[in-house]
């Protein structure tokens, strides 16, 4: 369903109105095309010190033209700033009112990213206090934006620093026109070292150069309910990436899924995901063609809204067996096979309703907040393993799942972000392709929302 209100105010007389009747205005944003030059213009790298200033060489090196403060008048691509030193509150001040000068200066789809380190990592109060502001600042600013601006941040775990391959990893995707609908995170990294087991360089080079441009190339990946909506999109992008891709769906989707199957050059598999035996089929079928199962997207869900006053058992046992039952089931025989790679990678649908809940969606709030749940006791089970879990939650995306919101209610839905828009079944897609690749190798047990910072709730 298009956003005729969003195509409207971005033409120039209904635009003005919008302006002076005070509406919202929501820009296009900025979406990745293949060869995107990742900032046009200067960047911004505030804040001193060893990690800022080596941070600042790396892009530098990426062919950027970096500013260490900001030159009155002269436009920005983005305003990136190192606080990895931050020890005091205090210490925060003379950064963020300098990002403050820069974010008037953003183009449109700038970014803004912060670099810190985690709360949870000190026992000194006026430190982690300086850390969790860190967090609240950004949130905030994330709301202040226009124009399609985000504002995001990296969380530097244990040993990490500015410049790890994985820190850059996660700064190149929130700089890229991949995160247009992620707004208001904070992705945590840890170090990892490069054991031949993952291609870490992959995420260091030069604009143009090193920087793969099909990052999951010989990766086999598994997207469940990829017949239409999200999961069409993920098949498409983990294609455009290089994976070769099992494209799942339900018998009565399978003409739908031969379709999505052909597109993306990969293989369709019918089978429900309820099916106890459904883990077992795809990686027979993975044996079979591919030899190594490297990817896994639990992507098919459903929705079955009732207040829970009006709850029936059928409802409830069915959102529940498809959201998170199966993926628990799936997970554990995936893990007990050869045929899942020791490098694999799991990404499972959450949603922001299992974070901050909604009404008629106890079921499904429950189911997706299970997702949360098992997404992180898994990475925990994995850690210092080459072998990743994370969750993607959307929010209010523009799918079959949402033109079915009455229309009123869909319109004030869409207006609720920091984008005052919908997400595109890209924008998740985007998110799951990075999370699948090299890139990611140090996100671990994450929740990234792609929902435009829904006000909502969370
Ligand atoms: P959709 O309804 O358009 O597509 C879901 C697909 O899953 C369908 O093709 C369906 O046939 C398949 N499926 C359902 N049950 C299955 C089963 N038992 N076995 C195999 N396949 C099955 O949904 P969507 O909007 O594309 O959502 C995709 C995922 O994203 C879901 O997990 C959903 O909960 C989540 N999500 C969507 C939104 C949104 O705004 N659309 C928001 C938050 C989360």
């Amino acid at each position: 369903m298009a956003d005729t209100y969003l195509e409207l105010v971005n033409t120039p007389l209904p635009g003005r109105i919008a302006r002076a009747l005070g509406l919202p205005r929501p820009a296009v944003l900025r979406r990745y095309t293949p060869g995107e030059v990742l900032a046009p213009r200067p960047v911004l790298v505030a804040g001193a010190g060893a990690g800022a200033d080596a941070l600042a060489d790396v892009l530098l090196g990426w062919d950027i033209e970096v500013r260490r403060h900001v030159l009155p008048g002269e436009k920005l691509s983005a305003a990136i700033v190192v606080l990895d030193r931050a020890s005091s509150p205090t210490d925060l001040t003379g950064p963020l009112l300098e990002l403050g000068q820069a974010v008037k200066l953003l183009v449109p789809g700038g970014r803004v990213v912060a670099l810190f380190r985690s709360a949870a990592d000190t026992t000194d109060p006026a430190e982690a206090a300086a850390r969790q502001g860190v967090d609240g600042a950004i949130r905030s600013v994330a709301h202040e934006l226009r124009g399609g601006a985000t504002g995001n941040g990296i969380v530097l775990r244990g040993t990490a620093t500015t410049t790890d391959p994985t820190t850059l990893g996660a700064l190149r995707f929130l700089l890229s026109g991949k995160s247009a609908y992620v707004d208001g995170q904070f992705l945590e990294v840890t170090a990892v070292s490069a054991d031949g087991v993952v291609d870490l360089a992959a995420t260091t080079g030069a604009e143009g150069e090193g920087i793969p441009d099909q990052p999951l190339a010989g990766r086999t990946a598994v997207v469940t309910g990829a017949a239409r909506g999200i999961g069409a999109k993920i098949a498409e992008v983990l294609a455009r990436d290089g994976a070769r891709v099992i494209a799942v769906d339900v018998p009565a989707a399978g003409e739908q899924l031969a379709a999505v199957a052909n597109r993306v050059g990969g293989t369709a598999l019918q089978l429900d995901i309820t099916a106890p035996d459904a883990a077992a089929r795809i990686l027979e079928h993975v044996r079979g063609r591919y030899g190594a199962l490297d990817v896994v997207v639990h992507n098919a869900g459903i929705t079955r809204d009732k207040l829970l006053a009006n709850m029936d058992a059928a409802r409830w046992d069915s959102v529940i067996a498809v959201n998170i039952a199966s993926q628990l089931r799936m997970n554990e025989q995936f893990l007990a096979s050869p045929v899942f790679s020791e490098s694999g990678r799991i990404i499972s649908l959450a949603s922001t309703s299992g974070i901050a809940g909604n009404r008629g969606q106890t079921n499904y709030a429950a189911s997706k907040a299970g997702v949360i749940g098992m997404v992180r006791a898994q990475a925990a089970a994995f850690d210092g393993g080459a072998r990743t879990i994370n969750a993607v939650a959307p929010g209010f995306i523009e799918t079959d799942m949402t033109a079915k919101i009455p229309p009123l209610t869909r319109q004030v839905a869409r207006r609720l972000s920091s984008l005052q828009q919908g997400g595109l079944p890209v924008d998740v897609a985007e998110a799951i392709a990075f999370l699948a690749s090299d890139a990611a190798a140090g996100i671990n047990g994450q929740v990234v929302r792609v929902c435009g910072q829904n006000l909502v709730g969370a």
